[in-house]
């Protein structure tokens, strides 16, 4: 028989889990490895022990809950994160997770026991809010980066992702990617405006955009406002502005699906009379095509450049977080797209614009995305919404799929 979907389940759960560190509106606010993300894991855990999985911490905070098959074989693996940034939604993530239980509670109402196990995770600080790089559980486990250099990466109070997991009791014995799934797919938000807009229900999605970010800080004098002439300025401020109308204008230029922001800026001192000695900002460039990104990376960086020796200021670059484009296996793809249409689902093909875990998890095994639409294209805000039923719709394909795959 074909498992069948537990609506209420998914949309209580999603409301029980935004109650943690919830903020007034309707977001939620839970840094990675913050006391609320320990509570949230908490609550996760709960559930999939409630559900019979075996629960597998590893050495980055990865949490895996695991079904067991027929056969000892490879598991079909889904998940997403449940970290948000400070003024995040309820979905974000979470959507992904919590529906993987549901494909577990599905599987276990109709007693069905697959050929491969299923699992099912949420991997550590997805978001990158608190600890730079973003993605680093699904990045540890796909072997991007080495466990200690994870450790090492410091919040803005100097605090440590090694300290952090110790802390709130999420440093685990299983080591990151030893259990290396036959196939991960993760469901997901947009995040963006297209599915909304354009009145469709599933986003088929085929490549993850390339992300470039890069923080630099610029070092100039600070001098008085009213008596320093405009020739003899070394104005830090002055840089950080410019860098942000010329992005702006070079992806006027490169068009495509080039994007650039300018998102963080602080000056210092910070005085309305004083010209500002040091300016800290962040460029956050993205696109699908590597060798585009390579060119809008390289023009900025010329033009800052210029920007600098003309007005005499020192600026160094640090970068933060660099991921090329990933596509997703095409063969999966196309399932995802025919499990939409068997449901009668509309569907477009499309790239995601966000970073997610499933572009690490391509590194490892054929992957894949599932979108369901967001209203008005909000995300990382407290008034991201997604209507109940597209979140059905969208957990209803992901439990088809995972069961077909888990068969295979
Ligand atoms: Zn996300």
């Amino acid at each position: 028989m074909t498992p069948k979907f537990s609506d209420r389940h998914l949309l209580d759960n999603l409301d029980a889990l935004a109650q943690i560190g919830a903020l007034s509106g309707g977001g939620c606010a839970r840094l990675a490895l913050t006391d609320e993300d320990r509570l949230g894991r908490d609550l996760v855990v709960s559930w999939m022990k409630e559900l019979g999985l075996d629960v597998r911490i590893d050495a980055i905070g990865n949490v895996i809950g695991l079904r067991a098959g027929r056969e000892n074989l490879a598991p079909i693996m889904t998940g997403s994160h449940i970290d948000t940034v400070r003024t995040g939604g309820r979905y974000d993530g979470n959507y992904g997770v919590l529906a993987g239980l549901e494909v577990v509670r599905a599987l276990n109402a109709a007693n069905v026991v697959t050929r491969r196990p299923i699992a099912v995770a949420f991997f550590t600080n997805e978001e990158g809010a608190r600890f730079q790089p973003d993605m680093m559980g699904s990045l540890v486990y796909a072997g991007g980066i080495g466990l200690n250099e994870a450790y090492a990466a410091v919040d803005k109070d100097g605090v440590s992702v090694g300290d952090e997991l110790r802390r709130i009791g999420y440093l685990g014995a299983t080591t990151p990617g030893a259990l290396k799934p036959h196939a991960f797919l993760e469901l997901h938000i947009e995040q963006g405006p297209i599915l909304d807009e354009e009145k469709v229900l599933i986003g088929v999605v085929e490549s993850v955009q390339g992300i470039s970010w890069i923080e630099y800080t610029v070092t100039g004098v600070s001098n008085h406002a009213g008596t320093t002439p405009m020739r003899l300025r070394r104005d830090a401020g002055y840089l950080a502005a410019s860098v942000n109308l010329f992005a702006r204008k070079l992806t006027g230029e490169m068009g495509g699906n080039q994007v650039a922001t300018v998102g963080s800026l602080a000056l210092r001192p910070n005085l309305i009379n004083v010209v500002p000695n040091r300016a800290v900002f962040t460029v956050d460039l993205r696109n699908t095509d590597e060798a585009k990104l390579k060119e809008a990376e390289a023009r900025v960086a010329a033009y800052i450049a210029e920007v600098a020796a003309s007005e005499r200021v020192e600026v160094e670059a640090k970068v933060l977080a660099r991921f090329e484009p990933v596509i997703f296996d095409a063969g999966l793809v196309d399932r995802v797209e025919h499990h939409a249409k068997a449901l009668s689902l509309s569907t477009r093909r499309m790239p995601s614009g966000a970073g997610h875990d499933a572009q690490m998890m391509q590194r490892l095994c054929p992957t894949a995305m599932i979108f369901v639409p967001s209203v008005a294209g909000l995300s990382h805000n407290v008034n991201e919404h997604t209507k109940p039923a597209d979140l059905i719709a969208g957990a209803q394909v992901l439990l088809n799929l995972m069961v077909e795959l888990a068969e295979s």
